[in-house]
């Protein structure tokens, strides 16, 4: 069987896997690393109102240090297939360049692992220590039934991780550009201001709850939350949206609505954040502004993975292999490495991110090549230091 990162990838994304859909892509996986000795499981979780997602997790060797590879098969939808140049699910190869929904998000990056670990047992067959895969098929969407489960089902069965590498999309231009060691968190808050409703000819009789949300946004954003640490930009106050909802130009609405999202670093908890932005917000009302704050839920908390050895195997081998110093970053979205982190360190190195989502999405085949051939450099170093 044809093991090359180019092979493995066509085949995964001929697999028509859009969230919740197996595709069939898993199952590929899983037969690839079951005939190279990997013990493969295949959980299924359940959660009612979202639907069943399959998932998978692969190991082999026994031993210490385990380095475990980390992704996702899910794509998201192809859109208006009409305006693709080739197929999304058809794998096909034009001008050097490999094109299909998940080319570099990320069917492209869990090939290029599966072409090193493979590679890599082939010629290290008595390497000491284990190399894992921990493959989610709900990434994309609602992430309920993947990642986490997964760990805690893998932790479940006395399953322990030393490191991880997940295989996003990490680079802004070129291969090797950027490695991600954080990220920052995410955090939804919304401001209600209570007032009274009336005539706008007769404001004594009412209370426009207007001015006092201004005063509320003015003070939220008045003052920068910090100015960055030394792996984090500063912490980002966005308001997305303030309603009122009124159609009438000659009524004071009761009521005015607000939300923003912070992005915050590791200054930050979600516990800290709500207090300050709390704190900001009575400081503004007084005694004279009726408002709620409500924060919403989030398990995406900062985190990040101190610059150490693991770190720079990975550094080292993307400088080998293509001539360029990563810039290591905690910079973009959240990603399932928020999960991760609390089993290990991880770090995120994968594939060029600029077609990811759109129409057309496509992989330079020698951007293949180059990756399994860092993953594999990570891995020889890896392995070499432990024994
Ligand atoms: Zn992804």
């Amino acid at each position: 069987m044809d093991h090359s990162p180019l092979s493995l990838a066509q085949s995964l994304l001929r697999c028509p896997s859009v969230t919740p859909e197996e595709g069939g892509a898993l199952a590929f996986i899983g037969g690839v690393l079951k005939e190279a000795g990997f013990v493969v499981h295949r959980p299924v979780f359940s959660e009612p109102g979202t639907p069943d997602v399959e998932n998978l997790y692969a190991r082999y060797g026994q031993g210490e240090p385990y380095l475990l590879f980390a992704g996702h098969t899910d794509v998201v939808p192809p859109g208006d297939v009409g305006r693709w140049t080739h197929d999304p699910f058809s794998g096909e190869i034009h001008g050097g360049e490999l094109y299909g929904r998940g080319a570099v998000d990320m069917k492209g990056g869990i090939a290029c692992m599966m072409a090193a670990a493979l590679e890599f047992i082939r010629n290290t067959p008595a390497f000491k220590g284990s190399i894992g895969f921990l493959i989610t098929g709900d990434e994309e969407g609602p992430a309920v039934n993947g990642t986490v489960k997964l760990l805690e089902w893998a932790k479940g069965r006395g399953e322990r991780f030393d490191h991880c590498i997940l295989g996003e999309p990490t680079n802004p231009n070129q291969l090797g550009d950027m490695i991600k060691i954080g990220r920052r968190g995410s955090l939804t808050g919304r401001v209600v201001v209570e007032g009274k409703q009336g005539h706008v000819a007769y404001p004594h009789l009412a209370d426009n709850p207007i001015p006092g949300m201004m005063r509320l946004l003015s003070e939220l954003l008045s003052e920068p939350l910090d100015h960055g640490t030394e792996h984090f930009d500063a912490s980002n106050l966005e308001m997305t949206t303030v309603d009122v909802g009124n159609p009438a130009s000659n009524v004071i609405p009761a009521e005015a609505r607000a939300t923003f999202n912070i992005r915050f670093n590791d200054l930050w908890t979600p516990q800290s954040l709500e207090q300050e932005i709390d704190r900001r917000l009575r400081e503004a009302a007084g005694n004279t502004v009726r408002y709620r704050l409500v924060m919403e839920p989030t398990n995406a908390v900062a985190f990040l993975t101190p610059p150490n050895a693991f770190v720079g195997f990975i550094a080292d081998a993307i400088e080998a292999e293509t001539g360029v110093q990563p810039k290591l970053s905690t910079t973009g979205g959240t990603s399932d490495a928020r999960f991760i982190v609390k089993d290990c360190p991880v770090v995120e190195f994968g594939l060029v991110g600029q077609t990811m989502h759109q129409i057309d999405e496509r992989v330079p085949v020698a951007d293949l090549d180059r990756l399994t051939g860092i993953y594999r450099k990570v891995l020889d170093a890896y392995f070499a230091a432990a024994s």
